[in-house]
This record gives structure tokens, C-alpha cells and sequence, in this order.
């Protein structure tokens, strides 16, 4: 075990030397109200070469995608390129005030135009907003654009429909602005049910959030009608486009016949994600929805661009400033070095890639639903289970001992003892190979020695933890 940075405080020691100080003191406590002022903060003291060890050996226990293989499915951790961290981090974008005039702004601003339109051009919609911060905030701003436009034309429509396999953001989103959820089955084929949505779609109904390709990994074939059955009841169809990574440059959204779409650009376009962002969840929308789009919004006028505010029907704002703008400098930066060739390469490698390991894992693991996947494909550890009591959790732990990233399991939650695969397309085919070779180890494993599957992880700096406690009841205080 680690010691704790506090555990290695002793009293007096300090990573930093102040200069003299060169201007008159005062005492605090004369200019601020006492009431404000704490003298009992407790704050470790190290030296500045055991602060740098502690931090370090820490970085060092963590995983990511620049230390191997990460192939958490719905996630999309692929490698980004490291010049669009260096795009993003030019003094120029980092060092502008958000409250800087726009003649000094305009840079600034037209990468904002300009990736919208590219956003617009990738997704067939007619404008984006960039201001929500993550996939599930596009989601929430989504919704409440729906709740609008149904306010607009007098309607009280009080339901959205959400497929089965949906993400768990997609009925929050839903609910939080006054909706009511109602879930539509897939079929066998893991598509949804259309005659189930059919039956289901009447004009109480504001909207169908789908996700395509949906969070099996597979294509919804019958796009059209679904758009068709949606629309022919004056409802909404709303696109969770957080498994874009399929499809940029080969199909469109709008062209599906989708009203609107958000992007998660910290999956999709280029900016490393998880423990909490930044992220931005960019939220596109048909012509006809344009008009509740949030404000500020940036425009084109003669002498460059500027901020607008006069859209009467907007739904106001959704995030403070313009959103996560280092965010939109990588996503820029991803678009224009790939370009259009690129984007399609990109989707086509993840959706090969995604097939690749499915046909290789086939015969060792069961796969509910044997199709062509796309950029990520769906196992059951069910086998396994009847065979020698091993579940998919215990399979997923030994895979660390061989240095990997689980795939995302139990999720989605229609498919039992769920392994959810996304390998990217950034991976070699070398890497792929291996990763297969260690499942299909583990598969072996878990009939030959059991025992030693469930009782992984063995070699990680800790061992199996109490994940319900660690979940309900964290403790993360150093003492009380
Ligand atoms: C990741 C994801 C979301 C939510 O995105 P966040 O940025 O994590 O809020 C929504 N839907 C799907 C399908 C996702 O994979």
C-alpha cells in the first residue's frame, strides 16, 4: 500500500521558498471579515522532492490509453494525436479572457463557426450549439429544445420512447425535463421492435431517442421507417450520437432522417476522456429546430464575427461562457488534419478493427447476436457461467493481471453477463492479436482452474474490492 501524502507530512517541511516580500504587510484579518478566515486547514508538508515522488508513483498506478490497451465499449477511448493537444494548448486559445472583446476574439471565434459547420456537414444537420459540456448535457439541451418546440405549437406532449439497450443518460435526460419515459423492445436481431414502437408512437408522444449504431454495436437497418412512424405522428427523433465513431464520413444522421444529434466530441473528435472531462456534448438540430438552439450564439457579420443574443425563441443558456472551448480546438484540429478522406478512414479502421476481434473471440465466447458489428461488438459470458461458475466480472478482473483495460461489462443490460468490446481504430493489428490471445487464455482458464479466475486480480497494487461499499459508501476522507 501507498502512503498517503498526509501520512508523509512532517511539521515544517515545504516544497517551496518564498522571496522576501517586498511590499508593506498587512494583517488579513484588518481587510476580511474573521468570520471567513480558517487557521485550522490541514494541509500536508512535504518536500518538494517527496511531493513529486508521491504524484508520480500515483500517475504511475493509473491506466490510460497512452499505457495500452483500453477497449471499454461505448466509451470510444482511442489514442488521440498529441498535436491537437498542442493545437489546443497555444497561448493564443489558452490565454484569452471569455470576456474579451470580440476584435480580440476573432481567431477564437471563427474555429467555433467554422466547427459548427463542419459538425453540420458530418451529422446532415442544419446548425449546432457547442455549449453543453458532455454527451448527456447535449442530451438534457436536446429535450429541452423538444419540450419547446412542442410549447411553440401548443402542444402538451408528455412522453418520450427509449429502446431497452439505450444508455442510462437517455431516460435521465428525459426525465429531468418533465418527461415521461417509455422503453421499446429490441427484436432478435437486436434491432428495435418496430411494430412495438408502431403500437407505441401516438400523438402523446414527443419523441424516439435512438442511438445509432445503438449500444449493441449494431446498425438499425430500418432506420427510415422508424424516422417515418416517428414523424408521422408530428413527433421528434432524436439521434445519441455518442457512437458517431462509426459513422463520420460514411453516413449521416439527417440523411437517416433524424432531427437532431448530439456529438460527444471527448469520444468521437479527439479529446482524452473519463474521470470526469472536460468533455462537450455539441447538439445539432434540422432546420426546423434552429430557432431554440441556446444563446450566445456565434454569427457572421461584415467585419468578421460576433456573438448573438437575438434569438427570441432560444432556450436560453446552457452553460456558462461558450462551453469547453479547449475541447473544440481539438475537435477543429482532428477535422481539418484528417479531413474528409481521413474522418471515413477512421470510422471504416474501428467498424474492421470491431469485426476483426468478433471473429476471432466467436468460438470461445457466446455472441448473442451473430451479425456484421460496427464499431464495437457485444459477448455474453453465459458459457462461462454454466460451465464453471465464472462469471464475466471475475474474467474482466483477470485481464488486468495481463495489463489491460476491461471492456465495459453488464451493459447493455438486455444482454446477460455482458462483455461490450470497442477496440478503436487506432489499434495495430498486432495489438488486437493479443488482446484476443489473452481472452481466449482466460476462456481457457476459466474451464481448466477457475479458482484462479475468480480470485483475480492477483498482481494489481491492490486486490479485489468490495465494489457495492465502494460504490454506496466510499471513503475518501483522510481521517475524521
Ligand atoms: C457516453 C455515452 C453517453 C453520455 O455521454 P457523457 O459525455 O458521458 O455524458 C450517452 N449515450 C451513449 C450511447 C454513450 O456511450
Amino acid at each position: 500500500m501507498m502512503e498517503l501524502i498526509f501520512e508523509k507530512s512532517r511539521p515544517g517541511r515545504a516544497a517551496i521558498a518564498m522571496p522576501d516580500c517586498d511590499v508593506p504587510e498587512i494583517n488579513i484579518a484588518d481587510v476580511i471579515d474573521k468570520r471567513l478566515l480558517r487557521d485550522d486547514v490541514d494541509l500536508p508538508e512535504v518536500s518538494e522532492v517527496d511531493l513529486v515522488r508521491h504524484y508520480t508513483n500515483l500517475s504511475r498506478r493509473n491506466f490510460g490509453v497512452d499505457v495500452g490497451f483500453y477497449p471499454l465499449g461505448s466509451c470510444t477511448m482511442k489514442y488521440n494525436p498529441k498535436i491537437n493537444e498542442e493545437a489546443a494548448a497555444l497561448p493564443e486559445f489558452t490565454q484569452l479572457h471569455p470576456f474579451a472583446p470580440v476584435e480580440f476574439a476573432q481567431g477564437s471565434l471563427k474555429l467555433m463557426y467554422e466547427l459548427n459547420q463542419y459538425l453540420c456537414e458530418i451529422c446532415g444537420m442544419a446548425a449546432f450549439t457547442l455549449q453543453p459540456a458532455a454527451g448527456a448535457h447535449g442530451e438534457l439541451t436536446g429535450v429541452m429544445v423538444i419540450k419547446k418546440h412542442f410549447e411553440k405549437k401548443g402542444e402538451a406532449r408528455k412522453t418520450i420512447l427509449i429502446p431497452d439497450t439505450a444508455h442510462g443518460t437517455n431516460p435521465a435526460s428525459s426525465a429531468l425535463c418533465g418527461f415521461q419515459v417509455a422503453t421499446v423492445r429490441s427484436g432478435s436481431d437486436g434491432s428495435l421492435d418496430i411494430n412495438h414502437l408502431a403500437a407505441m408512437m401516438t400523438d402523446d408522444v414527443a419523441g424516439l431517442m435512438l442511438t445509432n449504431p445503438n449500444t449493441l454495436g449494431l446498425f438499425e437497418r430500418r432506420i427510415k421507417e422508424v424516422a417515418a412512424i416517428v414523424h408521422a405522428k408530428g413527433g421528434l427523433f432524436y439521434c445519441d450520437g455518442a457512437n458517431m465513431n462509426a459513422l463520420i464520413g460514411v453516413a449521416r444522421p439527417g440523411d437517416m432522417g433524424f432531427d437532431m444529434i448530439q456529438l460527444n466530441l471527448h469520444k468521437t473528435f479527439s479529446t482524452p476522456h473519463g474521470c470526469g472531462g472536460p468533455g462537450s456534448g455539441p447538439l445539432g438540430v434540422a432546420a426546423k429546430l434552429t430557432d431554440f438552439l441556446p444563446v450566445p450564439r456565434v454569427v457572421k457579420i461584415d467585419s468578421g464575427y460576433a456573438w448573438s443574443d437575438a434569438f427570441p425563441d432560444a432556450i436560453g443558456r446552457v452553460r456558462s461562457f461558450y462551453g469547453n472551448f479547449n475541447v473544440m480546438v481539438k475537435a477543429y484540429a482532428y477535422i481539418r488534419s484528417l479531413g474528409a478522406e481521413g474522418l471515413k478512414r477512421a470510422a471504416e479502421n474501428a467498424v474492421l478493427n470491431a469485426n476483426y476481434i468478433k471473429e476471432r473471440l466467436k468460438p470461445y465466447f457466446d455472441l448473442p447476436y451473430d451479425r456484421t458489428c460496427m464499431h464495437e461488438c457485444v459477448f455474453s459470458g453465459e458459457r462461462q457461467v454454466k460451465e464453471s461458475g465464472v462469471h464475466t466480472t471475475d474474467m474482466a478482473k483477470r485481464l488486468l493481471d495481463f495489463g489491460y483495460h476491461p471492456p465495459t461489462i453488464y451493459f447493455p443490460l438486455i444482454v446477460p453477463e455482458a462483455i461490450m468490446i470497442e477496440p478503436t481504430e487506432t489499434e495495430s493489428r498486432e495489438t488486437l492479436d493479443a488482446f484476443c490471445d489473452t481472452m481466449i487464455r482466460i476462456a481457457e482458464e476459466a474451464r481448466a482452474n477457475p479458482e484462479q479466475v475468480k480470485s483475480a486480480p492477483l498482481t494489481t497494487p491492490v486486490r479485489r474490492l468490495d465494489e457495492v461499499q465502494a460504490a454506496r459508501k466510499p471513503d475518501v476522507r483522510w481521517k475524521d
